[in-house]
């Protein structure tokens, strides 16, 4: 097992053990389902549980489990194994159609956000064929979708699949219109994902990371990123040797682990597979952050997925690099070689363009969690207002278009649709903005709000359908147009008029842009999650998204509810850890220093020596000790206050407006004592220790 070719995938149940173990017509039955949605009928399902689970037996499991997404953002499991007893008092392994095709967990503890009270109390979980079933540790694991009896998605998978669907039916009408051979168009996602290691002792020492996931108290430390030197740096062993295992443990489930490096904050590393489908990107990146976290306590590490574990310090994000393509794999966002193939190019430039401006807030909803609120327009990642970012080149051939003008660039003195070949755009040329929200980077727009520890479902659905709706407005408009070519020019110019205030080449971190974005341009600057989420019930957010299925209203109040309860709830968990560290390891620790300082200062005055530093250390330390008392019991009551507020909006107003400064307030007096009390009194490790303690 030592060459990657030969055990890459070797813990997943592909087309290429598909076509091993199934007749072939079972295979093709099963295929078509897989590439056209077709319905599985039952005969096949047993069939294709039969030699799953003769496979995964031969590979070590014991167990088989639905695998899904529910809306806590995380995955869950619940493992049953494949004995069923014989009548000889013995078992056999069983694995039934029925059983890889619909799973009843008892699911009732999962958030449905009133979801289940109006409907079923129970869900259940439907397999979803299109993302192949793996083994992970003893376990079949089959990724399902999970749904409440009356059919609403109580995950993240299902209004994905329905997201992709939306704008695979309106790409395929624009498709049509430019006479594009195509079965299907798909969206393919490559995350990229940003992490932290620190060492796992450490990090056991502290409850705020444990209960967290990230600090919520502590000094810079005297170096930081300043340096810039770990930026692409030369990987330490012990981070290397983590990598190594990490790379192998992906690569035997299939997932295209690709680039790896250090980034810009000591401690902080970045890991990309290669892209494909959306769906299977998503499920994909759910299990890296768990292998992630999995494999670094293998090294006596822990893994930081958190957006912000240090402050002062860069958070960690994901860059969601999104594109569109036809099952023969052309890349609708490329531009071609052909005139023709450039005004389509164009068209479906001008349908992210258009979607990016209508649906901004969706798209910033779809990032919207307490951890992700802290690096969102912080100077270290963009703005919370979301622009495109287009590069001259192409900003030129839009601007040419609008105005009828020559494009600079061209010989030719106007640029006609469908006449003109566009120059290339490639990377060089088009990704030099990092400050930008959602950047065109060549062949793929670049979406870079979201948090690490997002789940890239919630970006792609509302980008998804976002540009369904451009599309099918398009489409609606061509297929009726008599001079289609005329009609295409029309509607691209118009987009690039009514859309242009969405796009912005310059610095997204400049202050001076906030305020024309908002002031000027009327762009939205929704900065935290509170202020956020409740837009998602916007009256044409709400239309937009049922009237192309992705979701169904309830659903939308369910998501609205949950994600906002749980805002509260981990702004909450915070600020108890808070009172926790501050009265129960902060404060004694002060104390015995000061108790330290002051015997000192009372041997040396029965000595007659002089003890100015030692009183005017104590005085400071007892000043800290007050100040830290009083703000930890202000930040109590600010906690019990929070259960007065009318609802899940006012609560979130609530957390927004006093207790995240409370909690500001606590912090401060607090780190400032770490300052001075000397290090060997000091309850837990520091940042110094934390972010250079990986050697
Ligand atoms: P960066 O320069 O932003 O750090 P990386 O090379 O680290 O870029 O990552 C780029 C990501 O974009 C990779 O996951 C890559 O597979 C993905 N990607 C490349 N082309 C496409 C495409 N056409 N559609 C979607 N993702 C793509
Ligand atoms: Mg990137």
């Amino acid at each position: 097992m030592k060459n990657v070719a030969d055990y890459f995938g070797c813990m997943v149940f592909d087309d290429r053990v598909m076509k091993s173990r199934l007749s072939s017509k079972v295979y093709m039955s099963l295929k078509h389902t897989i590439d056209e949605g077709a319905r599985l009928d039952e005969t096949v399902a047993n069939a294709v549980a039969n030699a799953m689970r003769e496979w995964a037996i031969e590979n070590g499991a014991t167990h088989y489990t639905h695998w899904f997404q529910p809306l806590t953002g995380i995955t869950a499991e619940k493992h049953d194994s494949f004995i069923s007893p014989s009548p000889d008092g013995r078992v056999i392994m069983d694995f039934s159609g029925k059983e890889l095709i619909k799973g009843e967990p008892d699911a009732s503890s999962f958030p449905s956000g009133g979801l289940r009270a109006t409907f079923e109390a129970r869900g259940y979980t439907a397999w979803d064929p299109t993302s192949y079933a793996f083994i992970k540790g003893k376990t079949l694991c089959i990724p399902t979708a999970f749904c409440s009896y009356g059919g609403e998605a109580l995950d993240k998978k299902t209004p994905l699949l329905r997201s992709m669907e939306a704008l695979n039916k309106q790409a395929l009408r624009i498709l049509k219109l430019f006479g594009t051979e195509a079965k299907y168009v798909h969206t393919s996602v490559g995350p990229e994902q940003e992490y932290f290691l620190v060492p796992k002792e450490l990090f056991d020492k502290r409850s705020d990371l444990i209960f967290t996931g990230r600090t919520l108290f502590g000094r810079k430390p005297p170096k930081g990123q300043e340096m810039d030197d770990h930026y692409f740096g030369a990987i330490k062993p012990r981070v290397e040797a983590y990598m190594t295992e990490l790379n192998e443990e992906l690569w035997k489930l299939g997932i295209l682990a690709k680039t790896q490096h250090n980034e810009v904050a000591p401690a902080q590393h970045e890991l990309a597979p290669i892209y494909t489908t959306t769906n299977i990107a998503t499920d994909h990146n759910q299990l890296t952050m768990e292998i992630m976290q999995k494999v670094a306590q293998r090294h006596g590490l822990c893994c930081l997925l958190h957006e912000k574990p240090f402050a002062n310090v860069n958070g960690s994000g994901k860059h969601n690099n999104w594109s569109m393509s036809t099952d023969s794999g052309t890349n609708l966002l490329s531009p071609g070689e052909t005139p023709y193939e450039n005004a389509q190019f164009l068209l479906f430039l001008c349908a992210v363009i258009k979607a990016v401006d209508d649906y901004q807030d969706l798209l910033r909803i779809s990032v919207a969690t307490a951890g992700n609120d802290h690096r969102l327009g912080a100077n270290e990642a963009p703005p919370a207002v979301v622009s495109i970012f287009l590069g001259d080149e192409l900003n030129a051939v839009l601007e040419a278009i609008e105005n009828d003008t020559p494009y600079k660039n061209a010989k030719k003195t106007k640029m006609q649709l469908g006449v003109d070949v566009l120059p290339k755009f490639n990377r060089d040329t088009t990704d030099r903005n990092r400050t930008s929200p959602f950047a065109f980077t060549g062949n793929k727009f670049e979406f870079r709000m979201l948090g690490s520890s997002n789940s890239i479902a919630c970006a792609n659905i509302m980008l998804n359908s976002a540009v369904a709706q451009s599309l099918k407005i398009y489409a609606d408009r061509l297929e009726t147009a008599s001079d289609f070519n005329s009609a295409l020019h029309k509607m691209i110019r118009k987009t690039i008029k009514d859309h242009k205030r969405i796009i912005f080449n310059g610095n997204g971190y400049d202050d001076k842009w906030i305020e024309e974005a908002t002031k000027v341009r009327g762009l939205m600057n929704l900065r935290t999650t509170p202020d956020a989420i409740p837009h998602l019930l916007d009256e044409k957010n709400v239309k937009m998204l049922t009237d192309h299925k992705v979701f169904s209203e309830a659903e939308l109040k369910s998501r609205c509810e949950i994600t906002l309860e749980n805002y509260c709830k981990s702004v909450i968990i915070e600020a108890n850890t808070m009172l926790e560290m501050s009265r129960k390891e902060i404060l004694p620790a002060v104390l015995e220093y000061e108790a330290f300082i002051v015997s000192a200062a009372n041997n040396k005055k029965a000595l007659g020596i002089d003890c100015d530093y030692e009183t005017k250390t104590a005085n400071e330390l007892s000043r800290l000790v007050n100040s830290i008392d009083k703000s930890a019991n202000e930040l109590d009551n600010a906690i019990q206050n929070v259960s007065v507020a009318s609802d899940i909006i006012d609560e979130g107003y609530m957390i927004r407006d006093t207790l995240l400064p409370k909690m500001s307030d606590l912090r401060e007096p607090c780190d400032e004592a770490e300052m001075i009390t000397a290090k060997k009194f000091w309850p837990f490790p520091t940042y110094g220790d934390l972010l250079f303690g990986v050697r």
